[in-house]
């Protein structure tokens, strides 16, 4: 339970990547021996995880490690990955591994690692229902109240700063209605281990997508249900690779943020589109060229359990106890198809909520807002001191937004501004640093 009747000086909303990377920097500066800040995050899980559903064995990360929590901000931190390998008596051994690329598994460990020694107080099992403002001039310097929902029930507490960081919302089609036999990859081994399919019956399943998910789920469905048939529908002629060449990969650099910041809105809106597969819609090629082997392994031995359906799309889909009745639309051919399955995936992306989630009591549109390049939230192009929004700023700040890219050095900027917002608070000025800052 927060403490009651305190003031942070910086609430987080959200335990994910990019408010530890902020817990971390917060650390280091109060370990610097500079004037503390205090830190509380509310997470609304019951415990520290991320992306749980999608914890499936052997999917490895798609970010080199070296873009942690806190590398590319200070490759000294002691909240680096490196640190974190030597804590665990694994440096010696991830080197032998030769691999830039550590397991999810191995990165989750990593991530609830730092949860666990940062300089923050993390309320777990407590989400954030809404931000208000504080009284003007309030004494104890508070700008926020943030009303939250804990184990011990409803509380608030009063916050110098807030940082909103509550990630993206599963996205599912407008044909599909979640339940046991239809839902989201972001919660597959949540809705596999409560359907409890038989692992050896002769299911009939179902992913729909082309990135990056829906193959790591097709490969997982057709490894861990070896009697299943597995069918991915998908709107491409075959699975895109991803773009992770070195060039292309620039746009994830922290410098891009200043260049997409700045560009101009038709200019940002091109590039973010010509390189929109170093993130969107595209597979690691290790993994297609795996699909593509079992695939043919299959064609070789005549057992046909893989089965990729391209340039498909789904039109309806009807949930029975026993099924799901699913109506395909092949865009190459025209012809319509009716199938059953035992269940369908919606590997169909996820959206941004922005603020909009936690600030629903405030009497502002959605298009009023945007995010200036310090990060903090815009309101009609009025900066709105105090308050600062990570991860929903794809349209603005470039493709590495919504990814553990930049979230290292966006850590650093946060609290650099979170600082200057302070010290001009004790001088009595208000800060307005906005597009360019
Ligand atoms: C399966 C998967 C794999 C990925 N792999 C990579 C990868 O390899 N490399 C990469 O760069 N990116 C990857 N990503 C992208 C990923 O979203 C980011 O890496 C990262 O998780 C973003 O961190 P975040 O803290 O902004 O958001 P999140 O990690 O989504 O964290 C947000 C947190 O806020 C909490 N929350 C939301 N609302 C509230 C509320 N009202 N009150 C309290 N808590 C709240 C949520 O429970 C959540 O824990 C992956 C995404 C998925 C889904």
């Amino acid at each position: 339970m927060a403490q009651q009747g305190t003031t942070a000086d910086v609430v987080g909303i959200g335990a994910g990547p990019s408010n530890l990377a902020l817990a971390a920097v917060v650390d280091e500066h109060n370990r610097a021996g500079r004037p503390r800040i205090s830190m509380e995050i509310f997470e609304r899980k019951p415990a520290f995880a991320w992306h749980p559903g999608m914890l499936l064995d052997g999917a490895t990360m798609q970010v080199a490690f070296l873009k942690d929590l806190a590398t590319l901000r200070n490759p000294r931190s002691p909240f680096s990955f490196l640190s974190y390998l030597e804590a665990r008596e694994r440096l010696v051994d991830f080197v032998n591994h030769q691999t830039f690329f550590p397991t999810r598994v191995e990165f989750t460990d990593y991530l609830q690692w730092v949860a666990g020694a940062v300089d923050a107080r993390i309320d777990y099992g407590t989400e954030v229902v809404a931000v208000e403002r504080a009284e003007e001039h309030a004494a104890d310097g508070a700008r926020w109240v943030v009303d939250y929902s804990g184990p011990d029930g409803a509380g608030r507490l009063r916050a110098r700063s807030v940082v909103v960081a509550t990630g993206l919302r599963e996205r599912l089609p407008a044909w599909a209605t979640e339940g046991p036999r239809l839902f989201h990859n972001h919660r597959l081994l949540e809705h596999l281990g409560a359907a409890a399919f038989d692992p050896h019956g002769e299911h009939r399943f179902l992913v729909v997508g082309g990135g990056q998910s829906a193959a790591e789920v097709v490969q997982h469905l057709h490894r861990e249900f070896p009697s299943a048939v597995v069918e991915s529908a998908f709107n491409s002629y075959g699975f895109q690779p991803a773009d992770d060449s070195p060039f292309a990969n620039r746009v994830f650099d922290p410098d891009a943020v200043d260049d997409f910041y700045d560009a101009p809105d038709a200019v940002r809106t091109e590039l973010m589109e010509r390189h929109a597969t170093t993130n969107y819609g595209c597979v690691d090629l290790e993994l297609i060229n795996e699909l593509y082997a079992a695939e043919y392994q299959e064609k070789v031995t005549g057992r046909r359990r893989l089965r990729f359906r391209p340039a498909t799309t789904i039109t309806s889909a009807i949930t029975a106890d026993d099924g799901i009745t699913v109506a395909l639309h092949d865009r190459l051919s025209g012809a319509e198809s009716t199938e059953r399955y035992t269940a369908v995936v919606c590997a169909t992306g996820f959206r941004s909520t922005g603020v909009s989630e936690v600030l629903s009591g405030w009497d502002v549109d959605a298009d009023r807002t945007s995010v200036a390049r310090d990060y903090r939230l815009l309101v009609d192009g009025e900066p709105v001191p105090g308050l600062y929004v990570q991860g929903a700023t794809e349209a603005t700040h470039g493709l590495g937004s919504t990814l553990l890219s930049n979230v290292a050095v966006r850590a650093g900027e946060i609290l650099d501004g979170i600082e200057r917002e302070s010290a001009s608070a004790e001088a009595g000025l208000t800060v307005t640093v906005a597009k360019g800052a």
